[in-house]
């Protein structure tokens, strides 16, 4: 099951298939990170928010609107309020458009603007992603990984959206490059009041920024907490993540704890908890009863027997 909100946006999905468990509430204006490791359904989740792809059964309400049952033009209006930065955006352009082309192509197959004024759009756009104007000519080939993530935010900020759906959008990028995006993005949330879905396995990273954190396992949502409370997580594989995270601080003689056991295949999930192989603390219970979700203190959620 899923169950997400994001002020006006709230979600409620059975999928039968890869997610269950699902319940996040997503406030307007802030960030919201949702981690976990590869395989876990965060990009399945964000292809869900963007209506990609379609739950088994459920509910998406956006405006009151159930947008899983959408078609057609009331379907593609509905792109306008949801974007989504992807992780490569190489893969995502065309590469025989030119940059001006590229961010102004949303607005122009929404008619939001004519062609004449396409050039003075796209060069507002590029300087509000910090990129000269003359960039309006190149081709995406012509540009580093980093500047061509600048060119996917211009695009995905054109149509002005409520929410950006972050899906790995730094994960390829150098550190540095990385900390530059990042700060992008959240200047242009200031300045924009854009709702942030980030999806990530970068615990360290959405820890400096998010409002909210969810941390995802095997297409559950296992704990939900304050970015600023992280470092208080409770559930068993949040309390890995946080050990595994490297630090400049890391004592060179300490040994890295790491996780025993392998990551069950999301399509044959044991009976009970989904960490049950890999839990130091499983018990009997563990392997029968699937944990729910329950808030354990405010505003922090734990999936787990142990509370
Ligand atoms: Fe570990 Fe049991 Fe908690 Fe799952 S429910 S995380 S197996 S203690």
């Amino acid at each position: 099951m899923v169950n997400l909100k994001v002020s006006d946006l709230m979600i409620k999905i059975h999928d039968k298939l890869i997610l269950d468990g699902i319940n996040i509430d997503f406030k307007a204006e802030k960030k919201t990170a949702i981690i976990g490791p590869n395989g876990c359904g965060k990009s399945t989740l964000a292809k869900m928010i963007m209506n990609i792809y379609k739950p088994t059964s459920g509910e998406i309400i956006y405006h009151n609107q159930d947008i899983t049952k959408l078609k057609g033009e009331d379907l593609r209006q509905n792109y306008r309020h949801i974007q989504m930065v992807f992780q490569d955006p190489i893969s995502a352009f065309n590469p025989k458009m030119k940059i001006g082309n590229i961010i102004c192509e949303p607005l122009l197959n929404f008619k939001s603007i004519k062609k004449s004024q396409m050039k003075e759009k796209a060069k507002e756009l590029l300087r509000l992603v910090e990129l000269p104007e003359d960039f309006i000519d190149r081709y995406p080939h012509n540009l580093s990984g980093g500047q061509r993530q600048r060119v996917a935010i211009a695009r995905a900020l054109a149509l002005e959206p409520k929410i950006i759906v972050c899906d790995e959008a730094t994960s390829a990028l150098d550190v540095s490059v990385q900390a530059k995006i990042i700060e992008l993005l959240v200047k242009l949330q200031r300045e924009k009041n854009i709702t942030y879905i980030f999806i990530c396995h970068d615990l360290a990273l959405v820890s400096l920024f998010s409002h909210r954190i969810a941390v995802m396992y095997l297409g559950n949502i296992v704990e939900k907490i304050d970015g600023d409370k992280l470092i208080k997580a409770k559930h068993p594989y949040t309390k890995a993540l946080l050990k595994a995270v490297f630090s400049l601080n890391n004592e060179q003689n300490k040994n890295i704890e790491t996780l025993s056991g392998d990551i069950p295949s999301p399509l044959d999930l044991p009976k009970g908890c989904p960490f049950q192989n890999r839990c130091k603390y499983c018990k009997d219970i563990c392997k029968q009863e699937k944990p729910k979700l329950k808030e354990i203190s405010v505003n922090h959620h734990v999936a787990c027997h142990l509370f």
